[in-house]
Formats: C-alpha cells, sequence, structure tokens
C-alpha cells in the first residue's frame, strides 16, 4: 500500500471540474453523473480521481487538514462518506474487483498516476504495478480510470504521452484482455488496437470539459462459455 502522505500536495494548482467515469456494460460512456436510469440491463462503474469520497485513505487525510483544498468534502465526517458505494443501487462498482457479466469477465481499477492532488493517485513504477498485479488473468474486459503508456494519452498541452508504463506492460504481456477501456485523459478520446486488444479512451469531455463526445459501442463476440 502506497504511503497516502505522498499522494497528495497543498500546493498543487487548482484542479478541474469533476467529471466521473461511468460506462456500460457496451462501453458507453457518461459524464458527471452516474446514470442509473440509462435503458442499460447492466451499468459497471469505477471511480477515478474526482471520485474522491470512495477513495477512503485519501479522505482519512483530507478531513485532518486545515485548509479547504476540496471546501465540498473537506468537513465531511467519515459517516457521510464510508458507505458512499451503497449509493449506487442500480450498478456494479468495480474497485480492484471482478465481475462476470454474460460470460464476459470484467475487472475495474481506480488508480493513475499521480495527478495532481485528487484521489486514487500512486506514484509511477511499483505502487501502480502492485494494483495492476491484482487483474486476473482471463479478463475479457478491463476497465482503468488512466490509459495505459501510449494508447489514446497524449496530452499536446504538454506534448507529452501521460499513460502508465506499468498498465502497458500488464495489459500487453500478461492480460490480453479483449477490450480496455479508460478516459482520463480526456485529448485522446477514441479507439485503437494492437491485434489482440482494442483501447478505447471513452472520455466524453473534451479537455475543456465539454460534454460532446458521443459515447463509443462496443460489439464483441460471446464467450463460448457463457
Ligand atoms: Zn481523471
Amino acid at each position: 500500500m502506497a504511503d497516502s502522505s505522498s499522494r497528495w500536495t497543498n500546493t498543487a494548482p487548482t484542479p478541474p471540474r469533476p467529471s466521473p467515469s461511468t460506462i456500460s456494460t457496451r462501453a458507453a460512456f457518461s459524464h458527471r453523473t452516474c446514470k442509473c436510469s440509462l435503458p442499460y440491463e447492466y451499468k459497471i462503474v469505477i471511480a477515478g480521481n474526482h471520485e474522491l469520497t470512495f477513495d477512503q485513505e485519501f479522505m482519512a487525510d483530507l478531513i485532518k487538514q486545515d485548509f479547504y483544498y476540496f471546501p465540498s468534502v473537506s468537513k465531511l465526517k467519515p459517516e457521510n462518506y464510508e458507505n458512499v458505494q451503497s449509493l449506487l443501487t442500480n450498478c456494479i462498482y468495480l474497485q480492484d474487483s471482478e465481475v462476470t457479466v454474460r460470460g464476459f469477465r470484467i475487472y475495474g481499477s481506480p488508480w493513475q498516476p499521480w495527478f495532481y492532488g485528487w484521489g486514487f493517485n500512486l506514484p509511477r513504477g511499483q505502487a501502480l504495478l502492485e494494483k495492476w498485479n491484482l487483474i486476473p488473468e482471463g479478463v475479457d474486459v478491463l476497465i482503468t480510470h488512466g490509459p495505459p503508456l501510449g494508447f489514446l494519452d497524449w496530452v499536446p498541452k504538454k506534448m507529452q504521452r501521460v499513460g502508465c508504463v506499468e498498465l502497458l506492460n500488464t495489459v500487453q504481456r500478461r492480460v490480453q484482455p479483449r477490450l480496455h477501456v479508460f478516459g482520463h485523459i480526456h485529448e485522446g478520446y477514441g479507439v485503437m488496437a494492437d491485434g489482440t486488444t482494442t483501447y478505447v479512451n471513452a472520455s466524453v469531455c473534451t479537455v475543456n470539459y465539454q460534454p460532446v463526445n458521443p459515447p463509443i459501442v462496443i460489439d464483441l463476440p460471446t464467450p463460448r462459455n457463457s
């Protein structure tokens, strides 16, 4: 487990506004709210850096601070958020966990390389690799908040690829899912493939937080054992 004190800093610039990562089993991505009324039989949700109250370690640190870095949540009490997952009543929430839906093994994880003072941050390298090592082999659909290095992770303003190299190694060398869905880097919206895995950056918002990108729908062959 990472040293939580290294996961955020009080010198970070004001972060952009929240946009939760909400996907359906067909890789549709919804902005801001968990649209529990969306007409899908199964809706699978993961958290990301904006879902502060889902990161219990982050919140435990945050509420000890004597300044309002995140005014909307800084003064919450533990009892206000410790069961936040229970609010998701009409979808499946994954956090370093797996579900099988219609024969598809689906695994979800919220972590990303350190990104200002947000939730679910971890340092690049071993700390993130330990999270990716939890992903079992045989997963068909992998959902992570952030992208792997080199796939839909280009940030033009920085002239940098910001994806996680440990995630790339995990996806390409070990897990080899059929589909890897992520968001986080809004500039990378789109689809790529490497011959084994199809990569979907499902960011519905542009870099300026305009929710104009349409959902991306991927049809997968039904698993043989379903
Ligand atoms: Zn993000």
